[in-house]
């Protein structure tokens, strides 16, 4: 059977990027795709080595928006690695005009279309939505992967239904939940910057994603992963505390029955296949932000 593999090398201000691929019987990747460049070509060989995996599993990039820690190594990808870095129109004039993205990016320049294209031919799709957010244009992305329905939203200031209708089909759903508002209203930021966070065009709080989850949780759900926490104003407890109250709310707890793991909670999330009330509890879990997340076998 053909599994769905998802890792995070880092997530949030410090850097974002992503890997997503469709493994076969034997654990071979077939196909695979970058989501955003915030983590150097040199590192990221290294980790997908440990995974047994090579630069040549993914044939296709994918970046959400020109701030500075998803595009950080664009460049370098662009001039070493050469794989096409798909965006919509905007983004693309965007990056050919950035300074960080350099000489390089129009070779590997491509622009996507309304509805689905194909970024791996025959094997992965990509459809991408608008979300507000203070960069000069920013994108989330839906994928189709032979099928499996994967969502990523980051840097998203608000939920937008184009957002929404997505993450309600989807079979896992990448979403930021960046920071606390206590936290952030108490913390170091001077009071410019907290504004700019929460006014709509900046991140999305903990208690925003978690009311977003409660309006797109549907029984085909099997993964929610937040990401881009914020270092100053959150922690993944908190991050995923606040997610896990609406979860709770949304699942009842049944007792365990024979060949079913009860309704168990590990600190890193619900593990999958727990079953409640007949159906599977998401699991829920937050990203590392400095260092890479497990595969996860989605
Ligand atoms: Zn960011
Ligand atoms: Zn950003």
């Amino acid at each position: 059977m053909k599994t769905i593999k998802f890792k995070s090398f880092t997530s949030g201000s410090c850097g974002n990027c992503y890997f997503l691929g469709i493994f076969d019987e034997t654990d071979a990747c077939e196909a695979g795709v970058l989501i955003d460049a915030g983590y150097s070509p040199r590192r990221l060989k290294k980790e997908l080595a440990r995974e047994g995996l090579a630069m040549e599993d993914f044939s296709a990039m994918l970046v959400t928006h020109d701030h500075n820690d998803h595009i950080r190594s664009l460049g370098s990808y662009c001039k070493h690695i050469r794989v096409p870095v798909w965006t919509p129109p905007e983004l693309a004039r965007a990056l050919a005009h950035h300074f960080i993205t350099g000489d390089y990016y129009p070779f590997c320049r491509r622009e996507l279309a309304a509805g689905w294209n194909e970024i791996v031919p025959g094997r992965i799709q990509a459809q991408y939505f608008a979300v507000p957010h203070d960069a000069s244009s920013t994108f989330g992305y839906a994928l189709m992967l032979d099928g499996y329905k994967f969502v990523i939203m980051t840097d998203i200031g608000r939920m937008v239904p184009q957002a929404m209708s997505f993450a309600k089909q989807a079979d896992t759903v990448v979403i930021e939940s960046n920071y606390d508002l206590e936290m952030l209203r108490h913390g170091p930021y001077p009071k410019i910057l907290q504004d700019r966070i929460c006014g709509g065009h900046g991140h999305l709080s903990n208690v925003e994603c978690a009311e977003a989850l409660r309006e797109f949780v549907h029984p085909g759900l099997r993964n929610i992963f937040l990401c881009h926490l914020s270092e100053h104003n959150n922690t993944p407890e908190l991050a995923y505390q606040t997610s896990f109250e609406v979860l709770k709310e949304l699942y009842t707890p049944c007792a365990p029955s024979r060949g079913m793991a009860g309704y168990s909670l590990a600190r890193t999330g619900v593990e999958p296949g727990n079953v409640l009330q007949g159906e599977r509890i998401p699991r829920l879990c937050p990203l590392p932000r400095m260092t890479p997340s497990p595969m996860f076998i989605l």
